[in-house]
């Protein structure tokens, strides 16, 4: 027998219907790409959106057509969200810091017609268009008085976005879409081989964006000042612009300031109280408090996810800013949240040390989420803190195939995430490593995560990654390659030192070797696919 209730479709256009109604006084704050800052309501944001649902219209753009975007975290950016997949058509954001060619690779692979680009990213556009396909035309995120000259042949329409919002109507009919049609799509990094697209639905959207509000999640709700660095340029800014728009917050959006000098101006005058992004934007941030002496007063939590977060961070979050770290995991395929580490019951009664050591790990899943870990022939490991495996996941917000590719990725329903975790009897997650990236050392396995935050909390130091280098005796070996912070000078012997009471003898680095800067991919990791390659003959 089926239940008695109605079945209204799950759509990215009633989260802003439904601001526009209940939170139309919530504010969006955004630092403009032209300079300045930018202040308006939720209300308007309705408003120009429906000016530009009419805009795409007469662009020729229709139902599940992809629109791309090269853009920063800034209002406009928000508007297309909510118009290119409220009136039917599919948001493909595009990661500027992709290598061109892959840039090039993913606008033809997603036949996108139509492309919205911030004025910082005309010089990439001019680099790639040679080899672009399908793309038809061209707005740039700006008004008239900043329309550059089109670098492109005529034949490719240059247009003004400001100047399309004027030319219409805010009378818009948001259609009702079938919740499992597409609403975004979102390529992944593609650190070996092409990137693929991760094609999110409007119910995968709307499912993720309400479990990530809750307190058990990120915690997000009315009262709250949201400023995400996470970019809207990969996987949706963790579906921040959905769930924030849900809730009414106010939302602070750093356009392309994401140094720590614009981040603590933007903190200080908007009173952010909620943080979220990767370590890298972490560590600049609070290197420039230290210098200056500022204290991050009005921050009350802090999301870290897409690489793993120190210890030593989650410390000085905690004791000089007095902030608390929410630990994140999740993946392109995740839309991306599959674990927050919330301050729960179970947390709160630990006494500070032990709290930061479990603030580590990822997390716990958030509702909707189901997590296994399995051994090499598949078969379950237990959740005892100590045993790891391949980390697998199901949910209604993970993907289930690619883009245009036939096989799944699947493997009896569930998906690989290519991480290797232990589960502990509490369900909390802890990464290991990359699957790729743990090292063999004699038959047993060395998390290169785990070397490298204990080799981050040496003061001198102000990056560093940890890579498997064959070794003729042990298969592997880690190698360390260190980049010291200015003015510092340490020898190896005393990194070495420094490590033997925190890791256990046989996981201590065979070489250190001090670089200037390391390479990172278009997410801000580090690209140790590219280190394997540049030392792996260094050990033998
Ligand atoms: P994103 O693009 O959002 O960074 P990717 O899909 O490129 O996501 O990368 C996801 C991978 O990043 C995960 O599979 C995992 O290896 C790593 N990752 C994400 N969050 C964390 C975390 N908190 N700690 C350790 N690794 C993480």
């Amino acid at each position: 027998m089926k239940g008695l209730m109605m079945d209204s479709h799950l759509t990215v256009s009633s989260i802003l219907q439904y601001a526009e109604k209940y939170h139309k006084d919530g504010e969006i704050v955004s630092r403009n790409v032209e300079g300045g800052i930018h202040r308006y309501s939720y209300q308007d944001a309705a408003i120009r959106s429906r000016c530009l649902a009419n805009a795409l219209k007469r662009l020729g753009v229709t139902q599940q057509d992809r629109v791309a975007t090269l853009a920063w975290n800034t209002h406009r950016h928000y508007e297309l969200y909510y118009a290119v997949s409220g009136s039917g058509a599919i948001l493909h954001t595009i990661n500027p810091r992709l290598f061109p060619d892959q840039l090039a690779y993913i606008l033809n692979h997603a036949e996108d017609e139509v492309l919205f680009l911030d004025l910082t990213f005309i010089p990439l556009l001019e680099q790639v268009a040679p080899q672009l396909k399908s793309l038809k035309k061209i707005v740039v995120l700006t008004d008239r008085e900043h329309m550059p000259k089109s670098p492109l042949p005529d034949a490719i329409p240059f247009l003004c976005y400001e100047a399309l919002i004027e030319a219409e109507s805010d009378a818009y009919e948001w259609p009702d879409i079938d919740e499992t049609s597409a609403a975004s799509l979102c390529y992944t990094s593609g650190t070996t081989g092409n990137p693929k697209g991760v094609l999110y639905s409007h119910r995968s959207t709307i499912l993720h964006a309400w479990a990530s509000i809750s307190r058990e999640a990120l915690d997000i709700g009315n009262n709250n000042t949201l400023l995400p660095v996470v970019p809207m340029f990969h996987v949706n800014a963790w579906g921040i612009p959905y769930s924030a728009t849900m809730v009414g917050a106010k939302l602070i959006l750093p356009g392309a300031g994401m140094d720590g000098a614009s981040l603590c101006e933007l903190i200080a005058a908007e009173q952010v109280d909620l943080l979220l992004g990767v370590p890298t934007i972490w560590l600049g941030l609070l290197q420039y408090c230290e210098q200056q002496g500022i204290t991050l007063d009005p921050v009350k939590n802090v999301v870290i996810g897409g690489a793993a977060a120190p210890i030593t961070m989650i410390r000085d979050f905690q004791e000089k800013h007095n902030a608390f770290v929410m630990h994140a995991w999740g993946m392109t395929e995740l839309s991306p949240i599959g674990t927050v580490n919330s301050l729960n019951r179970y947390m709160s009664n630990l006494p500070l040390e032990a709290r930061y050591t479990l603030q580590t790990k990822q997390g716990r899943p958030v509702y909707g989420i189901e997590m296994k870990i399995a051994g090499q022939d598949n078969q379950a490991l237990p959740h005892d803190g100590e045993s790891f495996g391949h980390l697998l996941v199901k949910g209604p917000w993970v993907a289930t195939s690619y883009y245009k590719e036939d096989k799944s990725p699947l493997i009896d329903g569930w998906f690989d995430t290519g991480d290797v975790a232990t589960i502990d009897p509490q369900g909390y997650m802890n990464i290991v490593d990359r699957s790729k990236d743990v090292i063999k050392s004699g038959g047993e396995w060395i998390s290169s995560i785990d070397l490298e935050n204990a080799a981050i909390g040496h003061p001198a130091l102000a990056e560093c990654a940890v890579i498997g280098v064959p070794h003729p005796k042990w298969d592997e070996r880690p190698l360390l390659l260190a980049v010291l912070k200015e003015d510092m000078e340490i020898s190896k012997e005393e990194i070495i030192f420094y490590l033997s009471d925190k890791v256990a003898k046989w996981w201590l680095p065979d070489d250190i070797i001090f670089v200037d800067e390391l390479p990172h991919t278009a997410t801000g990791k580090i690209l140790k696919m590219k280190l394997r390659e540049s030392y792996q003959g260094t050990l033998s």
